[in-house]
């Protein structure tokens, strides 16, 4: 069996600065099939690489896919991405979603920063109907975006103009009564610490949450991102939670760097 993931070729068809930290790319990509998965990403290689970046599907329109890309001071996919793109074409990997409630949920809790807003919006486009859903946003000075969550979710905007402080402010968190499910994404050691958190202090059964580092806040370009997908697959086929793949993912990155 080949363990190549499927590769779709991905023109870039629009390009928007949101906010001067968010880069909003429309990308045209037949024969894309989607998970379904509100929080699913793909694998970006952009022209000229051959490494890849991880991106959430923000929305699917036909074969029109909406990507988010958090522009920061250095990056492969940053300096592609905050130049002009449009009419290039980049490749991007077939679609994994990690986003998976408990049957019993009554609530739905979100947190991230600028790079989990597009996840989180379309968990909450797409669930926030059903279920009681907040969400809080830890974003730079700038980079509100009103208008971004749909309506009828409470948002809470964190701005911030210095490192994440993500785990802190769940730790003071009122979590809803009952079950429910607590989503988070961010840089990596913040959401290690969450994980440590919801393990010890809060008791929280493992399939009631899903805490991803998204990106590690390292001095230099990473010399090789991890593939979440390889790792994802070879998890869920050992029989692990969605936890234990994370953490698994984590230590890829700590050997990786
Ligand atoms: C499943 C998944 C889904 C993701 N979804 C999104 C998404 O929708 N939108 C999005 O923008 N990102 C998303 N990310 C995070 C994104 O893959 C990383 O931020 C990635 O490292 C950015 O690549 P780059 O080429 O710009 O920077 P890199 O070349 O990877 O890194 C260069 C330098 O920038 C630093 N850096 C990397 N990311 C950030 C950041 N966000 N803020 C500040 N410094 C940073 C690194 O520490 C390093 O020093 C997701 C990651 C995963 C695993």
């Amino acid at each position: 069996m080949s363990t190549r993931a499927q590769q779709y070729a991905a023109d870039v068809v629009a390009r928007e600065q949101v906010t001067p930290h968010l880069v909003r790319l429309t990308l045209d990509v037949p024969g894309f099939v989607s998970t379904g998965i509100p929080d699913e990403w793909v694998g970006l290689v952009v022209p000229g690489q051959y490494q890849s970046r991880y991106y959430t599907v923000r929305s699917i329109d036909g074969s029109r896919l909406v990507l988010d890309v958090v522009v920061h001071p250095v990056g492969l996919v940053t300096e592609w991405a905050s130049g002009d793109p449009v009419g290039q074409q980049a490749t991007i990997t077939e679609p994994k979603g990690s986003f998976d409630p408990p049957a019993e949920a009554g609530w739905l809790l979100l947190v991230g920063d600028l790079t989990a807003l597009p996840a989180m919006a379309r968990i909450a486009a797409e669930h926030g109907g059903r279920l009681p859903t907040r969400i809080v946003a830890e974003v730079p000075l700038d980079s509100r975006v009103e208008g971004y969550f749909p309506d009828g979710v409470e948002v809470t905007w964190l701005p911030t103009d210095g490192p994440s402080r993500l785990a802190q402010v769940v730790e003071t968190l009122d979590f809803p009564d009952g079950p429910g499910y607590f989503w988070m994404a961010g840089e990596s050691a913040q959401m290690r610490a969450i994980r440590k958190h919801l393990m010890r202090e809060r008791k929280l059964p493992s399939a009631e949450y899903d805490v991803m580092g998204y990106w590690r806040s390292v001095a230099q370009r990473q010399p090789r991102a991890v593939d979440p997908g390889p790792i994802w697959r070879a998890g869920k086929a050992a029989g692990k939670s969605d936890e234990e793949i994370w953490a698994d993912y984590d230590a890829a990155q700590e050997a990786g760097q």
